[in-house]
């Protein structure tokens, strides 16, 4: 927030209005202590520059941010510009500003000249300040939002060079970090100053129609007010949303500049208490305004990356006018303004209270791992283009534009498939679905769509119909959700004994027992306990959902995990000791004189390097060399380094590894389709699985097998493969022999 000359009092005022929940006694001391050391210093428009740290903390507040970030916020130009150091403020502030301030600091701009390189040290420092406390970016990201606010001040070269970096780098980890309208200011005031007169043109263009649907939408309001009311659906709030400039220019430039083809440009947000509610506000707006086709987005059951949450439809409400309807819960909302900023909001007003302290509440590991999964990728990866490319990718792609043989352009998230789209033309076709063309080719059904590819969906009139592996190629909750109804419709006794033969099976698969074997291998009491961890009143039911496809069993393994994680130790230990107990155990060659085993095959002979001695602590790698033939080396030898042949590198364990490992063996029938056993085999290499042997072959006319003998030492990693060999849309069964 632009503020000018605030005086104490009108700070405060602003912040109690912000935040009742504030230590304001530690903020004011921060205040002083910032105007103190600030004192004399002048902006380059001559006002007094406190107003810039003073503008950030009230930006904080009305995040919802505590009062450490607040202080932080307050504090944060001053190791840089003042002769106060950090540690003075350590002193003075304690370790938790203190971490925030210097984060902010050191995030701080970059010194090199070239444009991909700063933005790409930029992001490394917000990552790693990221990883040590996220309220550091929400402070550098209030920090930039109040120089941007302030950006007129400066030389046309500088708030180009700003803006730039705006639109780069903050307003994307805005985006990611679930701050909609924080993502959407940046961005708005850095394309008025990078590109005016584009700026001018969207502002132009879209002005007369954003007056017009604003109105449309205002009169809107007052009667789905009253539509909802008479359905006793308790409203918490509507409000008509104006879409960001330069999103909105961005969509203009997808749709070749028709104005018609943005559904969004002013939205209505409907608030409600609950979730079961925001449903039936959608059933019921659908019962009143016809909803256009493939404009219902359901982002509750399937949250976009950032975390994202709403129902979104576009619904026709008068003869020329349709309306896009956003529906969430207050908490969603929250969530969408403020992202991992509402955090902290919540914890003032709830949680706070009952645990009686400040900071309890983080952001949980799940939202932060695309930060270390970032970073850590970051080392992986050491051309720098390769990374900044990816990383744009995962910043601004999460959805994708591809078109109907006519021109039709549909918008899907990232990774749908043929199958996503056939149900995003229409229900039939998608239940008629027989393959799929792109851009002219015939795809499979797992063929992940890309940006401006052009599908085809070719459909059968006597088609079976949607089955349950059909679940596993659809990305869209659209699409799971038809295809769902589909099965549902079916004979409930008929699913049931589908969903046990799925169970069945994986049971098998890992432990070589019968489903009803393993059961007796479990008390009764365990057995209601699985039933109350996944909310089920009995086995059939179980079944059932599992037969339809309205749960998998990966949902079953997670809610027992969540629910009852004693009970699912238990089970899995059980599951591991009864699928490895009778598997082979590699014997020891106590005469050999070098233990290691390379290639998986123990008679195979190599030696140590001599350049780096491994020894047993150490992992190793083994190289095939012309004249020595294999030589084992460390991992993380010099002389592996460079330019090798990648080929030549073999798999290296020591022999007592080795012998831990278990030997089991796995049959796929597949069907013979062109390329099905190579891609089986390739999806197993690459599986990472230390494999020892793959024999592929074919049983008949119309199918094939695939035998493959696996090293493993723990049950997690055959699931997984187990998993991803029944994905694939040619196998028909997998099965332990
Ligand atoms: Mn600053």
């Amino acid at each position: 927030m632009i503020v000018h000359n605030v005086t104490k009092e009108e700070f405060f005022t602003i912040l109690k209005e912000a935040n009742r929940k504030l230590d304001f006694d530690e903020i004011e001391r921060a205040f002083i202590y910032a105007k103190k050391a600030h004192e004399g210093q002048k902006r380059d428009d001559g006002t007094p520059y406190l107003d810039h740290p003073v503008g950030t903390a009230v930006t904080l507040a009305k995040m919802g941010m505590d009062t450490t970030t607040i202080v932080a916020g307050l504090l944060h130009d001053l190791a840089e510009d003042t002769t106060i150091s950090l540690d003075t403020i350590r002193r003075d502030f304690g370790d938790d500003v203190f971490v925030l301030v210097r984060g902010a600091t050191k995030i701080n701009n970059p010194t090199t000249y070239n444009r991909e390189e700063n933005q790409i040290k930029t992001l490394q420092r917000m990552f790693l300040a990221m990883a040590k406390d996220i309220r550091s970016v929400l402070v550098k990201l209030a920090d930039r939002m109040n120089n941007m606010e302030t950006l007129e001040v400066k030389s046309r070269d500088k708030q180009r060079e700003i803006a730039e970096q705006t639109l780069d780098i903050y307003a994307p980890i805005a985006n990611r970090l679930g701050m909609g309208e924080m993502k959407g200011q940046l961005e708005d005031i850095a394309f008025r100053y990078l590109y005016p007169v584009e700026f001018d043109w969207v502002e132009k263009y879209a002005y007369r129609d954003i007056q017009r649907r604003l109105k449309v939408v205002d009169d809107l309001q007052s009667v789905v007010q009253d539509v909802l009311k008479d359905a006793k659906i308790d409203v918490v709030a509507t409000d008509g949303r104006v879409k960001h400039k330069y999103s909105l220019y961005r969509k203009l430039l997808r749709y070749n500049k028709d104005l018609d083809q943005i559904h969004d440009l002013v939205a209505l947000r409907v608030i409600v208490p609950d979730i079961s509610t925001c449903y039936e506000v959608l059933g019921i707006l659908h019962n009143n305004y016809q909803p256009l086709p493939g404009r219902i987005k359901d982002y509750i059951s399937t949250p976009k990356p950032n975390g994202y949450q709403s129902l979104h439809t576009t619904v026709q409400v008068q003869k020329d006018e349709v309306v896009e309807f956003q529906v969430r819960t207050a908490e969603m909302h929250q969530r969408a303004e403020y992202g991992i900023a509402a955090h902290w909001h919540y914890e003032e007003k709830t949680l706070a209270h009952v645990l009686g302290k400040r900071h309890s509440v983080k952001p949980s590991k799940k939202e932060l791992e695309w930060v270390k999964a970032l970073s850590k990728w970051r080392n992986e990866v050491q051309d720098s283009d390769e990374y900044f490319e990816s990383l744009k990718i995962d910043f601004f792609k999460d959805r994708i534009y591809v078109r109907s043989p006519r021109g039709d352009i549909f918008d899907l998230p990232e990774g749908s498939t043929p199958l996503d789209f056939a149900y995003r033309v229409h229900t039939e076709v998608g239940h008629k679905y027989a393959g799929a063309k792109v851009n002219g080719r015939i795809v499979k059904m797992s063929q992940e769509l890309h940006n401006n590819d052009v599908v085809e969906i070719l459909t059968t009139k006597n088609a079976d119909g949607p089955n349950r592996k059909w679940m596993d190629f659809v990305k869209t909750s659209n699409a799971r959700a038809k295809i769902r109804n589909w099965l549902r419709d079916k004979n409930p006794t008929e699913n049931i004994e589908i969903g046990k033969q799925i169970l069945d099976r994986r049971i098998q698969f890992l432990t070589k027992l019968k489903l009803s074997t393993f059961i007796e291998r479990l008390t009764d009491e365990d057995l209601q306990r699985v039933l109350d961890a996944v909310e089920a009143s009995d086995f059939d039911h179980l079944y059932e959902a599992l037969g339809n496809g309205s749960t998998t069993i990966e949902t079953i393994q997670e809610k027992i995990q969540r629910n009852d994680p004693l009970l699912f130790g238990r089970i899995v230990k059980l599951a591991v000791h009864e699928g490895l107990k009778k598997e082979k155990v590699h014997r020891i060659d106590n005469t050999k004189k070098i233990r290691v085993v390379v290639n998986n095959d123990p008679s195979l002979q190599s030696s140590l390097a001599l350049c780096c001695k491994p020894t047993k602590k150490d992992a190793i790698t083994g190289y095939l060399t012309k004249k020595k033939g294999i030589v084992v080396h460390q991992n993380d030898c010099e002389n592996l380094d460079g330019n090798l042949d990648k080929s030549k590198f073999i798999r290296a364990v020591w022999e007592e590894q080795f012998a831990e490992q278990r030997t089991i063996t796995i049959k796929a029938l597949v069907q013979r389709k062109p390329g099905s056993l190579r891609d089986m085999t390739s999806e197993i290499e690459n599986s990472g699985l230390n494999v020892s042997n793959i024999k592929a072959g074919l049983l008949n006319e119309k199918q094939g097998y695939v035998r493959v003998q696996i090293f493993v030492d723990d049950i997690t990693q055959l699931e997984d493969l187990c998993r991803k060999i029944e994905k694939l849309d040619y196998v028909d069964e997998v099965a332990r022999i």
